[in-house]
C-alpha cells in the first residue's frame, strides 16, 4: 500500500466483514472485537502521542483480520459497503480499486501477500468496485477526498 486511501480501502473492506458478522468463527470474532476495543482505547489513551501505541495495536488487529476467510458474497458486500464507508470517512473510494488491483498483481509473484490467500481476487473485482462506486455516486465521486 502506498497511500493512506489504500490503507483505508483495506480497513473499510475488513470493517464490513466484522460489522456484517460475516465470520462463522465465533472465537476469532471475539478476539477481533477485543482487539478493536483495545486499539481504540490505546489511540484515545495518550493524547500527547496518539500515533505510536494505537498504530501498533491497529496493525495487529488488521493482521488478524486479513487471515480470516469469507465467502464470495461476503467479499462482494465488503467491497460494496466498503466504498461507502471510505467516502464517509473522507477517503476516495477509488483507492479501494487501486489497492485491490495492486494486491492482485502482487499475488502473481512468489511472495504473495497473506491477504490474497484469504481474499482471492475474482477476475472482475476491480470492475465490480468501480460499478459499486458508480451506483453510490451517480453524480461522480465528491472532490477533495484523500487518496
Ligand atoms: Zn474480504
Amino acid at each position: 500500500m502506498e497511500t493512506e486511501g489504500e490503507v483505508a480501502g483495506v480497513l473499510a473492506h475488513e470493517i464490513v466483514h466484522v460489522v456484517g458478522r460475516h465470520s462463522s468463527e465465533q472465537i476469532a470474532k471475539t478476539q477481533l472485537t477485543q482487539g478493536l476495543a483495545g486499539a481504540a482505547a490505546a489511540v484515545l489513551y495518550d493524547p500527547e502521542n496518539p500515533g505510536s501505541a494505537g498504530a501498533a495495536q491497529l496493525a495487529a488487529v488488521v493482521g488478524q483480520m486479513v487471515t480470516m476467510k469469507y465467502g464470495r458474497d461476503d467479499e462482494l458486500q465488503a467491497d460494496q459497503v466498503g466504498v461507502r464507508i471510505m467516502a464517509d470517512a473522507g477517503y476516495d473510494p477509488r483507492s479501494m480499486g487501486t489497492v485491490m488491483q495492486k494486491l492482485g498483481e502482487a499475488n502473481q509473484g512468489s511472495s504473495a501477500p497473506e491477504f490474497m490467500s484469504t481474499h482471492p481476487n475474482s477476475e472482475n473485482r476491480v470492475e465490480q468496485i468501480n460499478q459499486a462506486i458508480a451506483e453510490e455516486f451517480p453524480n461522480g465521486v465528491p472532490e477533495g477526498l484523500i487518496h
